[in-house]
């Protein structure tokens, strides 16, 4: 074969720019990374050549050069980030982003966050105002708190108010509860972080009253409690309330600060889960700070909600690190708007999405369920498709127990593994991230809209990917 020939036929690059497919892609995404990507495509096809034994292919490979460029240049401007469809059933999936935000919460942020807002200015005095102003008296109406503010995560929380109301002391924790939550946060460490010194009292399964009141010092200056969020002792074990500790740091004039890890504003039991802490209980009994996460049960953004009394947030609105962790403008406004739901339960519950689908009915779920089924039978699809009971769960470290049951349509693909199929999903448009149960495909439909059931079977249906 003869190499040259195939080098020269390779399209210059001028002539390449003039080509009406390249001039249309110049026009949408502008020059630079057309160039780029015709530079980076002919480059591959030259050591393409180089290396190829067969003058047919290698001609095919020249007559794909523009498509290749499309392909390229198209990559280069398609966000890597986007939207799936998570088929887990986990409604709190913190690799799936968490809590997910309704759209007509969205659609009143567009405009707060396209122009310009008072986000930090006070219209009423016509000066600087505060960020958490829009969502403070919310918060403490609905807590019971005297004062609110909120951070970027509940990870910045605790370290924010350590730092603030225990840099250079001791703080009592029992052993029971210095936990790892995921992504390597460990109380311990952030402890160090904020320059307080950590005093371990109890044992993992057991501490008492006395062991608190044993290890208070001079040098104490907050009694810390941290939910255990993730995992549970069960069996011989005993641990201190907050009421319980009241009285000793109320003596010592020291704040008990819990950190709730899940925000939990109404009570779970009435949907038939168990009874998780609520934010407001914590407050009634006393205790002086409390931090939540924005987007564990709360069902919000990301951030870390901080209530408790004003004297102590007052500290940690002045702590300079306040600065380094504060909320930004889409979070504030998507707090407000969904915090303003929680004013009547009955429309938390509606409106905002994990609630909705922590709540919804195991019927109201198997109907989704019969209806993707029946479109991928009706399409005659080579997968045996069945609606079967399942159990979906909380997740993001919330509630680890609990098991909701719920139904799911599984789908046994009739010419390749389900390995393959699983993997195949995984690489859609619309990514669809299902469980793979006793070699077959689970998609829990509790965790999927009513939208996106056209949405599977549509890329089921045209993409190919179920054939060999
Ligand atoms: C989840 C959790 C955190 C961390 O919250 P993020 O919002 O994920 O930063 C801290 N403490 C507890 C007890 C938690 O459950």
């Amino acid at each position: 074969m003869n190499k040259n020939l195939l080098y020269r036929s390779i399209p210059k690059v001028d002539v390449l720019l003039e080509d009406s497919a390249i001039q249309e892609l110049t026009g949408r995404y502008g020059k630079e990374t057309v160039m780029e990507s015709v530079h980076i495509e002919t480059d591959r096809l030259r050591a393409y050549i180089a290396k190829s034994e067969n003058e047919e292919e290698a001609r095919k490979e020249i007559s794909l050069l523009v498509s290749r460029v499309e392909k390229t240049v198209t990559d280069m401007h398609t966000p890597n980030m986007r939207m799936v469809v998570n088929g887990t059933g986990t409604i709190l999936h913190t690799n799936l982003g968490r809590a997910p935000i309704s759209e007509e919460h969205m659609k009143k942020v567009i405009s707060l966050v396209s122009g310009y807002s008072n986000l930090e200015y006070n219209l009423d005095a016509g000066k600087r105002g505060e960020r958490y102003s829009h969502f403070e008296k919310l918060l403490c109406r609905l807590t019971g708190a005297e004062a609110a503010m909120a951070v970027n995560n509940n990870a910045s929380s605790v370290l924010l108010i350590l730092s603030s109301l225990a840099k250079g002391g001791e703080v009592i924790v029992s052993r029971g509860e210095l936990i790892e939550i995921g992504g390597k946060f460990r109380i311990p460490d952030v402890m160090e972080q904020s320059g307080a010194s950590l005093v371990e009292v109890g044992t993992t399964n057991k501490t008492h009253y006395d062991d608190y009141e044993d290890a208070v010092t001079e040098e104490t200056k907050a009694l810390l409690k941290v939910h255990t969020s993730n995992y549970r002792i069960v069996g011989f074990t005993d641990s201190v309330g907050i009421d319980e500790l009241i009285p000793l740091a109320r003596e010592k004039d020291i704040p008990v600060i819990e950190d709730l890890g899940s925000g939990v504003l109404i009570d779970l039991a009435k949907y038939g889960l168990a009874h998780e802490p609520t934010v407001q209980e914590s407050i009634a009994k006393g205790a002086d700070v409390v931090c939540f996460s924005g987007d564990k049960l709360l069902g919000g953004p990301q951030a870390g909600i901080i209530i408790g009394k004003k004297k102590y947030i007052d500290k940690m609105k002045k702590n300079q690190l306040t600065r380094a962790l504060r909320i930004d403008k889409f979070t504030a406004a998507t707090l407000e708007l969904v915090l303003q739901e929680y004013l009547s339960e009955e429309k938390a519950v509606q409106n905002i999405p994990v609630l909705r689908m922590l709540s919804e009915s195991q019927e109201s779920v198997a109907g989704r369920a019969h209806r993707l089924c029946g479109i991928l039978k009706e399409r005659k699809l080579p997968v045996k498709t069945e609606v079967k009971p399942c159990e979906s769960q909380i997740g993001g470290g919330s509630l680890p127990l609990e098991r909701i049951p719920s139904t799911a349509v599984t789908i046994r693909p009739e010419e390749i593994s389900v390995n393959e199929l699983e993997e195949r999903m995984r690489r859609l448009p619309v990514p669809i991230i299902p469980r793979t149960v006793n070699d077959e495909i689970l998609l829990d439909m509790r965790t999927v809209s009513e939208q996106e059931i056209n949405v599977i079977a549509g890329q089921l249906a045209v993409s190919g990917i179920l054939v060999k």
